[in-house]
This record gives structure tokens, C-alpha cells and sequence, in this order.
């Protein structure tokens, strides 16, 4: 039997080993005394959150977060026992008891539900952990600045819980941005007048901004995967490939077109190879005529429309021998960085790596139980 991404003629390989090293290096960027968090919503960024959690565990990661509680009880029955589990949406009225079962901590965006989850808390007589995120410029997810007035006058409703603070920059990739100095002092300012508690500010952007900005705890995602941590700044290990087999090489001559709508021109006698990779994989259709892909150290365009199962890629300068049916080409990978990829689609590598389809199988290499 032929392997599952021979029959799928595609896969993403994903190297738990970048991940890990990925996680070691912001550790070190932040200091012994900052806990580095893993953010691994989304299933770890479509790149699979069982193994790429189990990884971070195995490697010491102690602090997850997620987006849902779903999310959260899938996660902690990969952690088991151990490791604290954050639910950034915050816990539904009603779930409070779920939430406990599951040991999950609450990510609090707005007073009401501090107060149900503190009285939850006091009522099974057992301390419990909370994040309250506040409010400091980003208007999406996070306690009204009326509402932390009201906890500072007031600050009861706190009783039986170990709260940690929380806050979250808008342009943390513009270091630049005259933001990012504005949430910090009104984040700063907030936590001068709350009770004392851990503090957990930026995302993985926010930590190339330096400590004055990493308080106890960061919470990286994207750059655990390989992201970029801001442009200019330091690389990360590539952690993604996207590997599709040459299903065909084709030759055409002037006059000639590649592809639906008959976008493409070829100009001269080419050769044009197609992988079964397509839109419908989150390979984006706005990458036609502006993406490259490599096969082996060497880059070559991508022509004509990507459509939903196909993408037709011009190999003409390429020798016979390498492009053939049955070579393998990346269209993410050293060569064409997620975030290269993204600026190719007009959009950002995080959409990229969320978007990437489920039709081929992930591969895991480098993991503590891999390859
Ligand atoms: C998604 C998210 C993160 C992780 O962001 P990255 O940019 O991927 O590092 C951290 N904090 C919050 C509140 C988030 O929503």
C-alpha cells in the first residue's frame, strides 16, 4: 500500500523539534523569572494540538491557552493532571462547574462573570485561578474600563480567587506604533491600583518590544510555529512544510493559456507542472500569478489560477530530471516562509497556517515520540 500522503499526493510535515526550539528561545528572550506560555488554539494553528501540546509539555511548557472550552477538555486530556489550561473566551453562565471539572481557568472579560466564577469558587470552599483581561486599548474581548473602576472601588468580588492580570497589545508588530507605549501605561496604571497579582501581557509580537513589556507571563502562538516575531526581528525556526507531488508536466507553446479564465500567456515553449493542491486546502487563489514554490533549493512561479484541487506551477527553467511527475515541490517551506506566503496572498501568515486543509495528512517529525 502506497503511504497516506502518496494517496492524499500532498502533506504537511511539521517539526515538533522547531516547535520546541521555537519555545526554548523565547524563554531565553524573556528571562528565567517569565513563564512562557503556549497558545495553542485553533488546534495549535491547524498544525494539530495533541501532538504539538504533548511536545511542549514533554519540553516543560507548564501554561496553555485556547480559544474555547472545547478546546480547553480536548487539551487536558492530553495534558492529564498536569499544566494550567486558560480559556480566552471566558466561562458561558452555567459552566462554571464544567470549568472545574476540567481544571480550566477562565480568561474573565467582564464583571459579571468574575463574580459568577469567585462565587463558584467560594461556594466548593477552594481557591481557584482566573485571568481578568482589562480593557487597555484593543476594544475586542476584555473587561470595560467601567467595569475595573468598579473592581478597584469594590474589590470583593476577587475573594477565593488567585487573579492574574491580564492585557493584550493592538500593534504589537510596529514597534513603532505609538500604541503600544499608551496600553502599557494604562495596563501599568491599572495594575498600581488593583490588588497585587501575576501580570500577562503580549503575544508573541509584543515580546521582541523588550521586558518592559513581559511581566510574568507571555503568551506566544504564532512564533512557536514559526512565525515571524515582528518584521525585522529575530527568525524563528521554520516549523511547516507543504509538500504536493507533481501529478503532471506538461509542454506549451505560444500561442498558449494555463488555467481557468485563461489568465496565464505562456511566451515561448514551457513547461508546466500541476500538484493536487488547491484553494480548497488553503492554498488561497489570490496567491495565483504571485506565489513561488521550490523543488529542492530553488524557486519557481506559480501560473495561471489556482483552482479548487490544482495549482499549475511554470518549471521551465528547471532540469528534466527534477521536475517529473512524482517530484515533490514545497509550497511552504524554507524557501517560502509562511509569512513570504501570506504577503504573496495579500494577507498574514496566521491566516495561512489556520487555513491550511484537512484533505492531506499532517507528518510529524523532530517530537518526542516522532521521527
Ligand atoms: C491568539 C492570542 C495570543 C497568541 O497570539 P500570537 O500572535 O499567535 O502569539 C495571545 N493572547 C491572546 C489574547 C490571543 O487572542
Amino acid at each position: 500500500m502506497i503511504s497516506e500522503a502518496e494517496r492524499a499526493g500532498a502533506e504537511l510535515v511539521v517539526d515538533l523539534g522547531a516547535v520546541v526550539a521555537n519555545w526554548r528561545a523565547l524563554r531565553r528572550m524573556v528571562g528565567p523569572r517569565v513563564d512562557c506560555a503556549a497558545v495553542v488554539k485553533a488546534d495549535a494553528y491547524s498544525l494539530g494540538m495533541v501532538p504539538v501540546a504533548r511536545a511542549l509539555a514533554v519540553a516543560g511548557c507548564r501554561s496553555f491557552f485556547v480559544a474555547t472550552p472545547d478546546e480547553g477538555t480536548g487539551l487536558r486530556r492530553v495534558l492529564g493532571r498536569h499544566g494550567a489550561i486558560a480559556v480566552l473566551h471566558g466561562v458561558p453562565p452555567g459552566a462554571e462547574g464544567f470549568f472545574a471539572r476540567h481544571r480550566l481557568t477562565p480568561v474573565i472579560n467582564d464583571l459579571g462573570a468574575l463574580e459568577r466564577w469567585g462565587r463558584h469558587a467560594r461556594a466548593r470552599g477552594r481557591a481557584a485561578a482566573a485571568y481578568v483581561h482589562m480593557e487597555t486599548g484593543l476594544n475586542r474581548l476584555a473587561m470595560p474600563a467601567a467595569d475595573v473602576e468598579r473592581l478597584i472601588a469594590d474589590p470583593a468580588p476577587l475573594r477565593g480567587l488567585a487573579a492574574t492580570w491580564m492585557g493584550h497589545l493592538a500593534c504589537a508588530d510596529d514597534a513603532e506604533s505609538p500604541m503600544n507605549r499608551a496600553q502599557l501605561d494604562r495596563f501599568r496604571g491599572l495594575l498600581a491600583r488593583l490588588p497585587k497579582g501575576a501580570a500577562s501581557f503580549v503575544a508573541s509580537s509584543g515580546i521582541a518590544l523588550g521586558r518592559d513589556y513581559t511581566f510574568d507571563q507571555v503568551r506566544p502562538g504564532y512564533a512557536l510555529f514559526g512565525g515571524d516575531l515582528a518584521p525585522g526581528a529575530r527568525k524563528m525556526r521554520p516549523v511547516v512544510r507543504l509538500r504536493a507531488r507533481i501529478l503532471q508536466v506538461r509542454r506549451v507553446d505560444t500561442p498558449g493559456t494555463v488555467g481557468y479564465g485563461a489568465a496565464h500567456r505562456v511566451t515561448g515553449l514551457s513547461r508546466i507542472a500541476t500538484v493536487p493542491v488547491g484553494y480548497a486546502d488553503g492554498y488561497r487563489r489570490s496567491l495565483s500569478g504571485r506565489a513561488q514554490a521550490a523543488i529542492g533549493t530553488r524557486l519557481y512561479p506559480v501560473v495561471g489560477r489556482i483552482s479548487m484541487d490544482l495549482t499549475t506551477i511554470d518549471v521551465t527553467e528547471a532540469p528534466a530530471n527534477t521536475a517529473r511527475p512524482g517530484a515533490w515541490v514545497d509550497l511552504i517551506g524554507r524557501r517560502a516562509p509562511i509569512d513570504t506566503v501570506g504577503a504573496w496572498a495579500g494577507t498574514i501568515g496566521y491566516e495561512i497556517l489556520t487555513g491550511l486543509g484537512r484533505r492531506f495528512p499532517r507528518r510529524y517529525v523532530g517530537g518526542p515520540d516522532g521521527a
